[in-house]
């Protein structure tokens, strides 16, 4: 399974309760970013050059859970800056399971290994771990040699000590896919539950030329998608349809907002217009049937994730729903 059916039965849960009490606009997943303090300092990384300011500051725990609490959505992923550098990590994950949240916690693995015991196995609680090549590609990457070894050590001992795990590729305009195939090889066999994989998208922030255009993200996603039945990809497929133009989609920008140091991110993950202090004050303010058009000039190569996959979810089909469900079970 490549999803426990505990957030299924979640996910099914809310969407219910939304749709009964008729309403059209809500997030799915909350991005928390309680710090943007990093150890590493990779190239395709906007945080640390749009943060660079305020890399020092962290939020509060009390300003964490309660904008979990604000957003109300059954997933929360938790991510950075390096979440394992954040002073209160261990009370925010307890937090969260005793809010009976599913916990995505993205780290890039180095220091994973030796923070295990902080943490308990459940299934509401899955590691992401970011890995980006095989270990040559991927340490250039982040910039630091024997990162690849202590992430896929981390990995390995989590799996052992019974922790769900999975892991986050992005693609970018230089990646070799037959690379990313070997990776993925490796990644199955060290016994991930789930290896996400999605084109890397461009901040303003980030000046380097590394970032696909759509055109190239459909050529590189249908030899990737073609390995579904080799490896545990969790990149859900009719997103994978979108990705590789045999279906369009719009963006849904308030379905994974953002919270992090500086306020509510308006209007999306990945661009920055302004930040906003409250939940409410984002869904009002921002002006979300624009940037949902897509006529905004930096939305025109777009195609994350965050921004589409819950566009996915609000626009299931019984049909959708049944092949979610097989995909899910690896039928
Ligand atoms: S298309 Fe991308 S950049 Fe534009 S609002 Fe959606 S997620 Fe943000």
């Amino acid at each position: 399974m490549r999803f426990p059916m505990s957030l299924y039965a979640s996910m099914t849960g809310y969407l219910l309760k939304k749709n009964i009490r008729g309403e059209a606009s809500y997030p799915l997943v909350l991005m928390l970013e309680p710090t943007h303090r990093c150890n590493l300092t990779c190239s395709g990384c906007g945080r640390i050059r749009e943060y660079h300011d305020t890399l020092h500051r962290e939020m509060s725990l009390q300003e964490c859970l309660h904008a979990v609490d604000e957003a109300a959505t059954p997933v929360v992923t938790v991510t950075g800056g390096e979440p394992l550098l954040y002073s209160h990590i261990q009370e925010l994950v307890e937090g969260l399971l005793a809010r009976g949240k599913h916990i995505y916690f993205c780290t890039n693995g180095l220091l994973m290994e030796e923070n295990l015991h902080r943490f308990r196995p459940s299934s509401r609680f899955t590691w992401n771990v970011h890995f980006d090549g095989t270990e040559t590609v991927h340490d250039q990457i982040i910039c630091k040699q024997g990162g690849f070894r202590r992430a896929l050590a981390g990995v390995r001992a989590a799996k052992a000590a019974g922790f769900r795990v999975s892991t986050n590729t992005t693609v970018y305009r230089e990646t070799d896919v037959a690379d990313v195939e070997r990776l993925f090889e490796q990644l199955t066999q060290a016994g991930v539950d789930g290896i996400l994989v999605a084109p890397g998208f461009s901040y303003g922030e980030v000046t380097q030329d590394v970032f696909l255009t759509r055109q190239e993200i459909m050529e590189k996603f249908r030899t990737i998608r073609s390995w579904d039945r080799r490896f545990p990809l969790i990149s859900n497929p009719i997103y994978l349809d979108f990705l590789t133009g045999t279906r369009s989609l719009q963006c849904t920008p308030w379905g994974n907002p953002t919270r992090n140091t500086e306020g509510w991110k308006s209007p999306c993950y990945l661009i920055t217009d302004t930040h906003y202090s409250t939940f409410s004050e984002l869904m009002k303010r921002t002006d979300w049937d624009y940037y949902a058009s897509g006529k905004d000039p930096r939305c025109s190569q777009c195609m994350v994730h965050c921004g589409y996959e819950p566009t996915v979810v609000r626009q299931m089909t019984g049909k959708d729903l049944l092949r979610m469900i097989k995909w899910n079970l690896h039928v």
